[in-house]
């Protein structure tokens, strides 16, 4: 059971303290106060956790400073918007916005390598009015004698440069819970110039410790990763696992998933799962075309397979886009042959800013469309 309060009550005031005064009779039952900033307002929330059936839902409406009570199913019981019970959840992080209605472009290379190149980059980016990008410091290989990141060393001189050219946030994978304490500290000693999204990729999609320690951090929002060999409801539990630990800033990233039926493609592209996961998940969600394609190949019409794909998932709502760029892709440590290059930026967002139009316009229409159902004598004027 949630009780949600309203927007002005204070989470230490007389309302709460009424609240968990009456619940104190129930005494199996615990409580769990969170409180986010949401986009539109700060939100306020009292979990319930135990046998809540014997508590009467109706008492608790009409309590001073609730605004609604729902009980909620035992799935995705913190990300959930159980059968529409509940709105998205969205964040602020960095003074970027994230929520289900933005769309934001991670744009960098799989792997930090030089300074030199990632300069280029943000340079690039900054051109464009982007803030915010990607880079790999930690890299998880399928091979143990493949380049596995510069790790922390590249921290200091990585976090200045972003600095420099205003990006706000970096997507950044980790491994191990001490990564999280090496961006933590690198960043602070650099005078927090940036800011870090912590990447769980897809190979850690249930290294149910390592999602404990991005949960039971507030600090850093998370970028999960949908497991490429996991069913969608898998991968949504791991999410739960973040969330239960605490910090519920969490954006949902679906990268394609592993079966020869999605030859030649890297994996199985699966953007049809954007509206899923916006429909079960008060979470944003972001695609990684490139990841999910994993090659340069262009269709006869000339556009990026990598490009028609993340078309796929704008058009049908996506919030982020994550994908790779190198400027020398012969030279890159890694995922060289799917990265596209500088000259390919501008036009990567010039045709993600198309197809977001067309987003936006289908769901203006699918709004009309509702309307005229519902009255259809002033839809047909
Ligand atoms: C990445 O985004 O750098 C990455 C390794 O992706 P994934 O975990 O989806 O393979
Ligand atoms: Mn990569």
């Amino acid at each position: 059971m949630i009780i949600i309060l309203k927007n002005d009550v204070d989470p230490q005031g007389q309302e709460v303290n009424q609240i968990l005064e009456y619940l104190s009779q129930f005494p199996e039952v615990k409580t769990r106060a969170s409180y986010i900033k949401g986009t539109h307002r700060m939100v306020t929330e009292i979990y319930l956790i135990g046998p809540t059936h014997d508590i009467p839902i109706k008492v608790l409406q009409h309590m001073p400073g609730v605004e609604r009570v729902v009980r909620v199913s035992n799935k995705y019981r913190q990300i959930g918007r159980h059968g529409g019970q509940l709105g998205e959840l969205g964040f602020e992080y960095n003074g970027i916005t994230f929520n289900q209605e933005c769309l934001h472009n991670f744009i960098g290379p799989c792997a930090v390598d030089t300074p030199e190149h990632v300069e280029t980059i943000f340079r690039n980016l900054k051109a464009l009015g982007i803030q915010t990008s990607r880079m790999g410091a930690y890299k998880p290989r399928t091979s143990p004698y493949d380049f596995q990141g510069h790790g922390k060393a590249c921290l200091p001189w990585l976090f200045e440069l972003a600095g420099k050219y205003d990006i706000k946030v970096i997507s950044m994978e980790v491994l191990r819970a001490v990564h999280i304490e090496e961006i933590q500290q690198a960043l602070h000693e650099a005078g927090n110039p940036t800011g870090v999204m912590l990447q769980v990729g897809t190979r850690n999609a249930q290294n149910f410790e390592l999602l404990k320690a991005v949960g039971s951090q507030q600090e850093f929002p998370v970028l999960y990763k949908r497991g490429m060999g996991l069913s969608l409801e898998d991968s949504l539990n791991a999410c739960e696992y973040i969330a239960s630990e605490g910090n519920r800033n969490i954006v949902f990233c679906l990268r394609g998933v592993t079966t020869r039926l999605g030859d030649p493609h890297r994996n199985l592209v699966d953007f049809a799962h954007v509206p899923v996961v916006k429909r079960l998940t008060r979470l944003p969600v972001c695609i990684d075309p490139t990841h999910s394609v994993g090659s340069k190949d262009r269709a006869p019409d000339g556009i990026y397979d990598i490009l028609h794909v993340a078309a796929q998932g704008v058009i049908a709502g996506a919030n982020m886009i994550l994908v790779e760029f190198h400027p020398r892709p012969e030279l890159a440590l890694c995922d060289g042959p799917q990265a596209l290059t500088m000259q390919d930026m501008e036009y990567f967002v010039r045709d993600m800013e198309i197809v977001r139009k067309a987003y936006l316009e289908r769901k203006a229409l699918a709004a009309r469309a509702v309307f005229k159902k519902w009255h259809p004598e002033e839809g047909a004027k």
